[in-house]
């Protein structure tokens, strides 16, 4: 737990959410922002502050297929979604706890902005 982490405390469950997908070292909740009519975010209960300081190959393949199950979980598995992590200023990152953004209900275009 970080303090005043926003992420770990909903990791914690100190601020309430309806889980899309949760096992013992992830969770997965809908975006308060949506950027797409589903709008997922997935995140490992550990603090991470960035995905650049996970170092452990295990959690990282573990993390990809919690990204599987949180996209089956919210009907986008024969649909299509894509899956964002933003690394970092120029990645667009706001929140210092990594997370997975899974975007679906909606053509993604290409590029991103
Ligand atoms: P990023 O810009 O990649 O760091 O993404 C952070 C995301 O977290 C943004 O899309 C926010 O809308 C979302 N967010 C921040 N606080 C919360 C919260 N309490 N519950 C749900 N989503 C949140
Ligand atoms: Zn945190």
């Amino acid at each position: 737990m970080s303090e005043g982490c926003v992420f770990c405390r909903i990791a914690q469950r100190q601020i309430p959410v309806e889980p899309v997908y949760e096992d013992t070292e992830f969770i997965a909740f809908r975006d308060m922002h949506p950027q797409a009519p589903v709008h997922v975010l997935l995140i490992p209960k550990t603090h991470y502050a960035t995905f650049m300081d996970i170092q452990d190959e295990g959690l990282l393949g573990r993390a990809l297929l919690a990204v599987q199950r949180t996209a089956q979980a919210a009907g986008l598995a024969d649909t299509g979604f894509r899956t964002v992590i933003n690394h970092r200023e120029d990645g667009g990152q706001t929140v210092y706890h990594v997370h997975w953004h899974i975007l679906g209900g909606r053509f993604m275009n290409w590029p991103p902005g």
